[in-house]
């Protein structure tokens, strides 16, 4: 039997040996989750003797995040916008910008709520299950490549109470949803180049899938798609609004204007850094 203080020691240790970020912070989550306790219940049992069951328990886990695994994949979900959703494998961990991305969108729309919303490459089907939340009037359609990942996003809706109103669809983005048209359509696509992920942490490099990560030799493969077909699958008036790369805001606007898009918008994150591109298509003013 050894102390938690102690195990918590090295457990940081080895984590900071592995370079994993924040070892100490992950430490202690790793050791709440496998004892079942909340982080900071930790600090008021320090002493306390952990048992044989106990630190078997933990091992697996602290093994798994020496190789730099997720703490997302090892706890098993991730928060966002409100939701507790399953992460794993399958599909991108939601990232704090896309989280920026829903906020932006209930904020400017919230006055006249998108009737019909489209989020392209839904994942974990973060995006569309936080916006199904916060606009209770929309059907969303919740497209994605990947056959896994939109089994992870249905039972995140199934889990978040939305499978009502949010529908999944296997499509190369808007491929399979020939004539329909939304309010708004919405994408957090792949935009970086190879060079730039060779250069991720390896939590993201070596754990999380490169087709949601990487578009092409400048990161903007997929956002030419989504600009050369997104005007077929507007309404008039309605809005696609994407998370971009940090520098990638001037060539989205040439694009988007070859599209036909006449208004455009760049907008940055809470760092400061360009992070969202939107376009509405032309004819009403709705949604301004
Ligand atoms: N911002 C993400 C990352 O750096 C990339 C997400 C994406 O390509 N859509 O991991």
């Amino acid at each position: 039997m050894q102390p938690l203080l102690d195990i918590l020691q090295k457990t940081t240790a080895f984590f900071q040996q592995k370079g994993v970020p924040q070892a100490r912070l992950d430490a202690e989550l790793i050791i709440a989750h496998a004892l079942g306790c909340r982080r900071l219940d930790l600090y008021l049992q320090f002493d306390r003797l952990l048992t044989e069951s106990e630190l078997a328990a933990m091992r697996p886990l602290v093994a798994r995040r020496g190789k730099r695994e997720p703490l997302q994949h090892l706890l098993g979900e991730a928060h966002f916008h409100g939701l507790v959703l399953k992460a794993d494998a399958r599909a991108l961990i939601p990232r704090p910008e896309t989280e920026e991305l829903v906020e932006l969108l209930v904020e400017r729309l919230g006055a006249s709520p998108p009737a019909t919303v489209c989020d392209l490459g839904t994942g974990t089907g973060a995006i569309a299950l936080a916006l199904a939340a916060a606009f209770p009037q929309a059907q969303i359609a919740a497209v994605d490549a990947s056959a896994a990942a939109l089994t992870l996003a249905a039972e995140n809706a199934a889990t978040a109470g939305l499978t009502e109103r949010v529908r999944f669809v296997e499509s190369d983005w808007l491929a399979a949803l020939d004539g329909e048209r939304f309010s708004l359509i919405v994408s957090n696509p792949p935009y970086l180049t190879e060079e730039e992920w060779e250069q991720v942490e390896p939590e993201v490099r070596d754990w999380e899938p490169k087709s949601a990560l990487t578009a092409g030799p400048d990161g903007l493969d997929d956002y030419r798609k989504i600009f050369a077909a997104a005007p077929a699958h507007l309404e008039p008036g309605g809005w696609l609004a994407l998370e971009t790369g940090i520098s990638q805001h001037a060539a989205l606007a040439e694009i988007a204007q070859e599209a036909g898009f006449a208004t455009t918008e760049s907008l940055n994150d809470l760092s400061g850094r360009e992070r969202f591109f939107l376009a509405q298509q032309a004819g009403c003013t709705c949604g301004q």
